[in-house]
């Protein structure tokens, strides 16, 4: 009998899966969620409601009110606006409908794994760009990159995860009128850097923007994603994107989150000093350098201490960060996601420790 894995792409046996150890901690700071959730008030709306809809019916198959609300949320026109269960799903249709044997995809890296993955999955080569020593973007360098190896897509995730950085409007514009292919901007973390490419689609008719209800709309566990592009482009990834993605519940929760802006800005706030001042307390510490960030995480480098070691001590006084030591350049690194004053204290107490009793090393 033959071995059934044989008739599983040869490229995708070489990949390992996107996973992460099923870890939890009292202070979870390792997937840069918001520790502050939605208010009960609107909770319970959204489950009156849902209470009030058929349950054995399928959702709309197009969410429309859901892009109308986004498209006044984000200014931007609503045929241009797909809904995703997650951004994550959205980026796999995008590259589903772009991404064959021969495509060239410009990756910058250290980033966001599933780009790389997902490319490689669907056959096509990922061409790689270090970000410059600093760990931030070199635009020039991407578009060097990209024309060369003739692109069909340039992946960046701005503020980039893990990393923190950004890359400008003018940045991206340029990228968007020096490069033939797609300009794809994951903006996952736009709301916290409080900054966004999206009033250039007007004129950049290749640039596509993604963005999440995960992070600064506190709404991970209800999986919400949407794409932004120009309508003609978004009809095409239309194409590879799932009857009744995003289920009906969850159409809700992110129509009653737009519903109060005045809550996500506060939310938004308090989480941007939160970080100013943990990175400002962090940076005073010997043995370490913070890297900024523009988002709700940042890196932590330790210049002795070993990380894993750190990592493990964190997480047995409770606090679970991200170890990223195995990401390219990032071979010290601990990746910290910001949360409530509460956790932060408990970060700083257990990192405190962790640094003075931990052992001197690579990782
Ligand atoms: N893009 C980036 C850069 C992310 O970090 C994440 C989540 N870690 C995602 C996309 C996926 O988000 P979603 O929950 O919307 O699928």
């Amino acid at each position: 009998m033959s071995d059934p894995l044989e008739f599983v792409k040869p490229e995708v046996r070489a990949l390992s899966a996107y996973t992460l150890a099923a870890r939890t901690a009292r202070v979870k700071i390792n997937q840069n969620e918001n520790p502050f959730e939605l208010s009960d008030e609107l909770k319970r709306e959204v489950v009156e409601e849902a209470l009030r809809r058929p349950w054995g019916r399928y959702p709309e198959f197009d969410p429309r009110e859901l892009r109308e609300s986004l498209a006044a949320f984000a200014s931007w026109r609503e045929d241009g606006i797909l809904v995703g269960n997650g951004s994550n799903e959205l980026i796999e249709a995008l590259l589903l409908v772009t991404v064959g044997a021969t495509t060239r995809v410009l990756i910058p890296e250290p980033t966001f794994t599933l780009y790389a993955l997902l490319t490689r999955v669907l056959g096509g080569e990922v061409v790689p760009v270090r970000l410059d020593p600093s760990l931030q973007y070199d635009v020039d360098a991407l578009i060097a990159r990209a024309r060369e190896a003739k692109a069909a897509l340039v992946i960046v995730c701005s503020p980039n995860n893990p990393t923190g950085g950004v890359l400008s409007s003018d940045e991206v514009e340029r990228l968007c009128r020096h490069t033939e292919g797609l300009v794809v901007i994951d903006e996952a973390y736009h709301e916290f850097a409080g900054r966004s490419v999206v009033p250039l689609l007007e004129r950049q008719r290749n640039l596509v923007v993604l963005r999440t209800f995960s992070k600064a709309m506190a709404l991970a566990g209800l999986r919400v994603g949407y794409l932004l592009a120009a309508p003609a482009l978004v009809r095409e990834i239309d194409k590879a994107r799932l009857p009744y993605n995003v289920n009906f519940f969850s159409q809700l929760a992110a129509l009653a989150a737009l519903r109060r802006p005045d809550l996500l800005e506060a939310g938004v706030a308090r989480l941007r000093r939160l970080r100013d001042a943990l990175i400002m307390e962090l940076g005073g510490w010997p043995g370490l350098t913070v890297h900024p960030s523009e988002a709700n995480f940042f890196l932590l480098e330790l210049h002795a201490a070993d990380p894993k070691a750190v990592f493990e001590a964190l997480y047995a006084k409770g606090v679970l960060v991200r170890d990223v030591t195995s990401y390219p350049g990032l071979g010290r690194c601990l990746r910290i996601t910001v949360g409530s004053e509460e956790e932060n204290a408990a970060l700083l107490g257990a990192l405190e420790e962790a640094l003075r009793k931990a052992p001197v090393g690579r990782s």
